[in-house]
């Protein structure tokens, strides 16, 4: 893999493909640049910024630390950035992402407003062809997927879906124009994150808001405020310390650990560490207690201990616990963050429908049918999530060794080694992929990791003469067994949520992300990597053939 020789071969071929040019994908592009390596970054919208490109809807904004939801790799980068609030709004989010891209000159190798739609193992070139809904066919010896977790925006199966007649929008999938909702009534269906966000701020604008509740979530304030100067300057001058902390904890953020297990603790501890977690905000609630996810009575406590929260807050009772979440145990499903969410239900313009046991009909002309009652509404919002983790990979026609579909690999559920490379799939790697912690981490920290491991990866190849990589069914099989092997400790298995796709029916119900640890997990890819790629097969071709040698044992 010498970039040399790669300058002299047809324009469309390059040392690596990189689809998505969201913060991986960034990330990726800048490493690899820096390797030598020609590479080819395809992008299906018409800028950088993934999530913080898409997702534009009302109150979109980050619910990990801005100071942390933030790339460390480079020193310079994150003691120039002035990030305004704790939590930082999507536009400014988008506007880093931009800067980012400029200050690393990045958008030369990108193709925008291009989308991959098939990906396919040549063997006889042991590389990828790749095809885009524009007619190119570009090859590379190196395919890498950073086309995220939560970047398939997922419709719901409602009847009647082009019956309506107003204005229709999804959170993943905002228009770049303003959209003025003020005089209007809006329907919001969906309260997980994107809901939660939204509802406030579309409250407060529209003439009356009716939001449609299927599941209620557990949401925990943020208390985001503006950073102030002495904030900035303390996480500035302790960025070595935090961006050490990150990478070594069990979900990426320095202040966490050390929290107390509820079994050792009095009721009256238990009520002061919940109050204590509720006072300071932000997702470390997940954290409260080290056994929340682990025992049934510390959950329960947490829970009750949120729904007094919600009484506390919504003063009308029979709302208050219609907003109460009961049928899952807090954390089974992502946690959400929010800034009045719960107040919003005070107010005389908006209604909250309760949709669980009888859901919408269908939608109508003028709004939508629900319990043989048609509400009118100018416009409606889906706050309805994503097919995550493995549907932006499967929307595409990814094809390994012998022509094995991925959809077929993964008919029962996705399995990789590590969440980053499979069997049958030499030279693919997933960045952030199901089986790895990814979306139960600070995704900056999870999505760095993946980058730096397959940046490290490509290097030992290089120097070591080896073409392709690849994980082996034994590898694959012990992961799987062990990313299910620790979900089944936990609670996590329980509620319907989008980790274990339930979301989306028909999808088999896996619990897809790892929750060991995203410290432990790195010191395992690391291991992996010091015993010369443990698990993968390493191979060279055979002088002037195409066949591939195993030269398993050249890397053992
Ligand atoms: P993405 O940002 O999703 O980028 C993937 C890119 O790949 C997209 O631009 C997409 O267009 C492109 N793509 C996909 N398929 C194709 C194809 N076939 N061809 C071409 N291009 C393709 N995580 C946190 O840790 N903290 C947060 O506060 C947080 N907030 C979030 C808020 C929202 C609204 C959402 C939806 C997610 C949030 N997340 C958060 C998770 C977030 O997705 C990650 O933090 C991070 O932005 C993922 O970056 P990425 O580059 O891996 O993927
Ligand atoms: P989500 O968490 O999957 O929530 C989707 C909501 O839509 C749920 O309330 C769901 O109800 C409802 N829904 C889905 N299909 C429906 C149907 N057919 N009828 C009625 N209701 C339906 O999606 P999201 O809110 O977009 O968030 C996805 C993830 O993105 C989050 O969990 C988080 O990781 C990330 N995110 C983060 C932030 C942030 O604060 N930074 C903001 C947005 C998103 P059920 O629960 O019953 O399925």
């Amino acid at each position: 893999m010498e970039a040399k020789a790669h300058s002299s071969a047809a324009a469309d071929a390059f040392d690596v493909i990189v689809v998505g040019a969201g913060f991986a994908g960034l990330y990726m592009l800048y490493r690899l640049r820096g390797m030598g390596l020609t590479a080819r970054v395809i992008e299906a919208g018409a800028d950088v910024g993934g999530t913080w490109y898409w997702n534009r809807y009302p109150g979109a904004r980050c619910d990990v630390e801005s100071m942390s939801y933030s790339y460390s790799f480079s020193d310079e980068l994150q003691q120039e950035w002035d990030w305004t609030e704790r939590f930082a709004a999507q536009p400014e989010i988008l506007h880093y992402i931009n800067h980012v891209a400029d200050r690393f000159d990045l958008r030369r190798d990108i193709a925008f407003e291009t989308r991959v739609t098939s990906a396919r193992f040549d063997e006889a070139e042991g590389g990828w062809r790749v095809e885009t809904d524009r007619g190119d066919e570009l090859r590379a010896k190196y395919c890498i997927m950073a086309t995220g977790c939560l970047s398939a925006p997922k419709r719901p199966e409602i009847d009647g879906m082009d019956a309506f007649q107003g204005a229709v929008y999804h959170t993943g999938e905002w228009p770049h124009e303003p959209v003025d909702f003020s005089g209007q009534r809006v329907a919001v269906i969906g309260t997980g994150s994107s809901g939660i966000q939204s509802i406030p701020v579309i409250a407060g604008e529209a003439a009356h808001l009716t939001v449609f509740q299927r599941t209620p979530a557990f949401s925990v304030p943020a208390w985001n405020a503006p950073l102030s100067d002495d904030e900035a300057a303390e996480w500035k001058a302790n960025y070595p310390a935090v961006r050490a902390k990150e990478r070594r904890t069990h979900s990426g953020f320095h202040n966490e650990g050390g929290h107390p297990a509820a079994a050792d603790l009095s009721d009256q501890e238990r009520q002061e560490v919940l109050e204590g977690q509720w006072n300071k905000g932000g997702l470390l609630m997940w954290n409260v207690f080290s056994d929340l996810m682990m025992s049934r009575d510390a959950n329960a406590c947490a829970a009750a201990f949120v729904h007094d929260k919600i009484r506390a807050l919504v003063k009308d009772a029979k709302t208050a616990e219609l907003l109460c979440p009961k049928s899952f145990p807090m954390g089974a499903k992502r946690l959400c963050v929010d800034t009045n969410y719960y107040e919003t239900f005070n107010r005389d313009n908006v209604a909250l429908v309760d949709i669980v046991d009888k859901p919408i009909e269908r939608l109508t002309q003028r709004g939508l049918l629900h319990d043989g009652t048609e509400h009118e509404f100018d416009a409606i919002v889906f706050a309805t999530g994503f097919d995550a983790m493995t549907g932006a990979l499967l929307k595409m026609d990814i094809r390994g060794r012998d022509g094995v579909r991925l959809d077929e690999k993964w008919h029962a559920g996705p399995r990789t080694y590590l969440g980053i490379a499979m069997a049958g799939f030499p030279n693919l790697f997933t960045i952030t992929g199901p089986g790895s912690p990814s979306v139960m981490s600070n995704v900056m920290v999870a999505l760095e990791q993946h980058v730096d491991w397959i940046c490290d990866c490509l290097m030992h190849l290089r120097e070591q003469g080896f073409d392709t990589i690849e994980a082996t069914v034994e590898a694959e099989d012990k992961w799987v067994g062990h990313v299910n092997e620790v979900t089944e400790r936990t609670l996590y298995t329980e509620g319907n949520s989008w980790y274990l796709g339930a979301n989306v029916p028909g999808k088999p119900r896996v619990f897809m992300p790892y929750i060991g640890g995203s410290g432990n997990y790195r010191k395992i890819c690391n291991e992996v990597a010091e015993k010369n790629y443990e698990g993968f097969v390493l191979n060279r071709w055979k002088e002037g053939g195409s066949a591939p040698t195993d030269a398993a044992a050249a890397n053992a």
